[in-house]
């Protein structure tokens, strides 16, 4: 059976948020043998999320729950003077509702561009950024880490961890980075 995609997630399988496991879904009860264990935010938590229950939403709806923190995604919670936020709700449900989440330590990040929530393509390290520096010129220069400790340190399981995306309209990367 082929697993369901996401559009915003469009790696989910190789980020490390899914292992094989064999069992019953909490929310669709198929025997399923992919679960998710990337974060969720609910009060009561389901054993088992199958990625298909992701994909259409039953298992946030179910829950009542969140994969991604709504306020993690870029320009919602602006400070006073950020230009108002002109990404349209709909897109900010899938990102919270019906998008796996990544990695990581911190609350996640959902960096946006061209008004629309951008794709997670993967975990970053030097390596990754060192071809769109110039791209990434302002994600690294405003960033309270300094350019270049992020351009000496980054890495993919570090302490200094890169999480690039990707605008879905102008192809635009993005990053976003976390130090624990
Ligand atoms: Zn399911
Ligand atoms: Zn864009």
């Amino acid at each position: 059976m082929e697993l369901p995609k996401f559009k915003y997630s469009p790696n989910a399988y190789s980020i490390d948020v899914f292992e094989n496991e064999e069992d019953i879904c909490s929310i669709c009860n198929e025997e399923r043998n992919i679960r998710y264990t990337g974060s969720f935010y609910s009060i009561d938590e389901p054993n088992y999320i199958c990625p298909w229950c992701i994909a259409d939403g039953s298992a946030a709806k179910m829950y009542d729950g969140e994969f991604n923190d709504y306020c993690g995604i870029e320009g919602v919670s602006p400070k006073p003077k950020d230009p108002k936020l002109k990404i349209s709700k709909e897109f900010l449900l899938e990102i919270t509702k019906k998008t796996p989440s990544y990695k990581s330590w911190q609350q996640e990040r959902w960096m946006t561009h061209c008004n629309e929530p951008c794709a997670f393509i993967g975990y970053a390290d030097t390596e990754t950024i060192e071809p769109l520096l110039e791209e990434l010129k302002d994600d690294i220069e405003n960033n309270r880490y300094g350019a270049d400790f992020i351009k000496s340190n980054l890495s993919k399981d570090g302490s200094l961890v890169g999480y690039l995306f990707q605008c879905l309209h102008c192809n635009q990367h993005r990053l976003h980075v976390d130090y624990y």
